[in-house]
Formats: C-alpha cells, sequence, structure tokens
C-alpha cells in the first residue's frame, strides 16, 4: 500500500461566524460568536491539494482506521492529539422489510457501532481533542444521553473533568454510562435546553468549558466525518436522498459541510443527496419553521418524544439545518410516536437489525417521503440508526414457562 505521512499542524485557514461571516482566529478556543451563533471551521483548499491527492485522503496509510483518518479535513494540530477508542468506519447496510416497497433500496448507517455506542462519539472526540490541545480541564454538557456518554468516555481517555446535566426521564442507560465513564453525572428536572442554560449560568465560576451543541466549533468537524465516510462507501458518489433525525442537527449540517469541502477540493463531481430533516410530531420546531418559510425555528413547547436523542426544543444552528435542507432540495418532516415504535418493531424483527427509535424515526419519514412524491421508490436512500438500540427500553417478554410442568402448547 501506498504509504504517505505528511507531518503537519493543520489544514485550518481560520474560524468564522455562520451567520454574519466575521473571522475568527483559530488560535484560540470559542463558544458562540459576537452575534451569538455557531462559529464555523474553514480550511485552506489550495494547500491541502498541494499535499493530498482524494487517494492519499481516503487510503492514508493509519493506525486509525476509522474517521480520525481525514486528518486533512480535521482541525487536530497532530495525529498526537488523537484520542483512540478503537473508532470504525460504520457499516452500510442494505435492508428491505415488508412495510418497504419491493423494490426499495435503503440502507442503513448503523452508527451504534462506535465507542459509546453512538454516533455522539464522532463530535465529541473532535471536541474533547481540541479541548486538549487548548489546555482545557473542564468540560460541561447538557444532553438527552448519548452526547454525555461521549463526553464522559473521551474527556476520562484525555484526562479532562466533564459534568453531564441530562434531563431526569433520560434513558437509565445512558445516564448509567456516562457516570461511570467518569462524568459527574447530574440529572435535572427540566428539558435540553434548561440543563444548557444552568450550565451557562454557571461556566464561569465553575471553570467549565461549554461543549453544548454547535456552541464550540469542533464537534460538527467530528460528525461532517459521516458525509466523508458515505462518499467512500458510495464509490465517490452519493445516495440520492439521506434521512437524518434531527435534534440539534450537527450531523446534518455536518455532512452538508463535508459534501462542499470535497466539491471545494475537487474530489466531489457527483450530484448531492435530498437532505431529510426528521422529527417526532411531539418535538418538531424545525418542521414548523420549514412549513412556515421561516429561517428561524421557535421554541417548541412540551416537548415529548421516546426518540429521546431528537428530543431538542430549541436548535441553536436551526438556520444552518434549514439552509441545508433547502438547498439540498430535500425538507423538514414530522412522523407519528406510533410509527416510530411500528418501524423500530418491523426492522429489528425482520432484518436483524435493532434500530433505536431515532433511527426508526428516519424510516417513518423515508415512508412518508414516498408518499408526498418527495422521493422514487427506486431511489437509493441512506437512513442513520445513530445508536445502538440496546440504549433503549423494549418491549416486555410475557412468554413464561413453568420447567416442572410445560407442554407443546406453550410454545404455539
Ligand atoms: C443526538 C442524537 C440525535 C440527533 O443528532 P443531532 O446531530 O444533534 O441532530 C439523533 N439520534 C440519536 C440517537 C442521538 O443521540
Amino acid at each position: 500500500m501506498c504509504v504517505k505521512i505528511i507531518l503537519m499542524s493543520n489544514y485550518v485557514s481560520h474560524l468564522e461566524c455562520s451567520f454574519s461571516k466575521k473571522r475568527y482566529t483559530k488560535d484560540k478556543i470559542h463558544n458562540l460568536s459576537e452575534d451569538s451563533k455557531p462559529i464555523l471551521v474553514k480550511y485552506d483548499f489550495k494547500k491541502i491539494l498541494t499535499d493530498y491527492s482524494y487517494n492519499d485522503f481516503v487510503n492514508r496509510h493509519t493506525d486509525y482506521p476509522g474517521f480520525w483518518k481525514y486528518l486533512p479535513l480535521l482541525p487536530i494540530n497532530s495525529p498526537n492529539s488523537i484520542i483512540d477508542l478503537g473508532e470504525l468506519i460504520t457499516p452500510l447496510i442494505k435492508i428491505n422489510v415488508t412495510k418497504f416497497p419491493k423494490n426499495s433500496k435503503i440502507f442503513v448507517k448503523d452508527e451504534g457501532r462506535l465507542p459509546t455506542g453512538s454516533f455522539k462519539a464522532r463530535g465529541l472526540a473532535l471536541a474533547v481533542a481540541k479541548a486538549k490541545e487548548f489546555g482545557i480541564q473542564k468540560m460541561a454538557i447538557p444532553t438527552n444521553g448519548n452526547a454525555g456518554a461521549a463526553l464522559a468516555a473521551y474527556a476520562s481517555k484525555a484526562n479532562i473533568e466533564s459534568i453531564v446535566l441530562c434531563p431526569d426521564d433520560t434513558p437509565k442507560i445512558n445516564i448509567n454510562e456516562a457516570a461511570l465513564q467518569g462524568a459527574k453525572t447530574i440529572v435535572v428536572n427540566g428539558l435540553i435546553n434548561e440543563c444548557g442554560k444552568i450550565i451557562n449560568d454557571l461556566k464561569d465560576e465553575m471553570g467549565w468549558f461549554d461543549v453544548s451543541t454547535l456552541k464550540e466549533p469542533y464537534r460538527i468537524e467530528g460528525k461532517k466525518t459521516m458525509g466523508f465516510e458515505l462518499f467512500e462507501q458510495f464509490n465517490k458518489n452519493l445516495p440520492d436522498a439521506i434521512f437524518y433525525p434531527t435534534g440539534g442537527g450537527t450531523g446534518l449540517i455536518g455532512m452538508w459541510k463535508a459534501f462542499h469541502e470535497l466539491k471545494k477540493l475537487g474530489w466531489l463531481n457527483c450530484k448531492l443527496p435530498k437532505m431529510f430533516a426528521i422529527q417526532s410530531e411531539t418535538c418538531a420546531p424545525i418542521v414548523k419553521a420549514f412549513e412556515n418559510n421561516q429561517r428561524h425555528a421557535e421554541l417548541w413547547k412540551n416537548a415529548n418524544t421516546i426518540a429521546s436523542g431528537i428530543r431538542v426544543p430549541a436548535a441553536i444552528g436551526d438556520f444552518l439545518i434549514l439552509d441545508a435542507v433547502r438547498e439540498s432540495e430535500g425538507s423538514a418532516i414530522a412522523v407519528s410516536e406510533q410509527s416510530i415504535t411500528d418501524f423500530r418493531d418491523a426492522i429489528s424483527n425482520e432484518s436483524g437489525l435493532l434500530m433505536c427509535p431515532e433511527g426508526a424515526a428516519t424510516a417513518a419519514g423515508y415512508m412518508k417521503a414516498l408518499s408526498m412524491n418527495l422521493i422514487n421508490e427506486n431511489d437509493q436512500v441512506v437512513l442513520f440508526n445513530c445508536a445502538s438500540g440496546l440504549k433503549y427500553p423494549m418491549p416486555k417478554i410475557t412468554h413464561t414457562i413453568n420447567k416442572d410442568n410445560f407442554s407443546k402448547k406453550d410454545f404455539n
């Protein structure tokens, strides 16, 4: 195999406010911009192209087979900053179940196989690696579960303290795994945005770095690697549509950013996918804004869904999600709670893939997009199964037998 190792600082040119486009230095750690909007990382594409071809980018000889391998388009200063928990390129698994049209071409990107069992590993790995470079000692996060677990794991490995605040009805496993992996884990009688407010109120006094979704520039840099993986897995091509369960929207915005970076490098020449932001009918601020032709979403009252990862009543990057959805000619679609459980059960049952509720929501979203004629039956689509189904409560088993007194009919 062709081995190409280039020692580098990194290829970041500067940071930029996603709203005002005002520039910020890469040499300092940031939260939101002066306009209270997310700050994004910008790269020097010319410089990347003098050192790398596309083949080098994907085949780079590396000890790290997972998302860390895309180093030229990551913001860390050196391979020494990598925090290794055994990341991998997550598989694309073709599925079909009786609920889908017979000739459908559906691939599930199974993110539950990443460290800590969810794609939150991608974002937090990068955020923690950068925080480490800046000498940060305490990181705090509001979470519906998976982000807290990922922060806990990567921060512990990097020897950084982590503080996790989650709603009191977060799935138990999520709360426990964060605590067991070393985070100071605190349960709050409120929703994720209310946990975020507590962190914001206390962070200066406590010396916490706030690592809330899109309130620092680097989680999205980790999440965008899903876009690189898809492009590589589809052999320099992309699916017709991507269905993404949308909470804070980091992954959707991140993939859209990744596609444009590959395009600017001249490596991507295919058509871009339609991006579908999927939410639950019982927490659908982005869908409401999309339908009302607004650029920003209003706070969703009484948010509630079994898909806890997308129970996000207000997203700081709302306009970035909506921009990507509109630019891609996709849509924002709300699905019912019943359809989430129905698809979770059907896919788990028929395809051997244990879906998390958020992943199941994308399947319901796919069927809804079909019925609205937004896509065709023979379009290639990717559904995101963002976390291991093992993290969530599952249906109860009701069949029991008595070991001393059973018969054939017990097995009917
Ligand atoms: C966080 C999360 C989401 C939402 O991801 P965003 O990029 O924040 O929109 C969806 N599903 C699961 C399982 C999650 O943990």
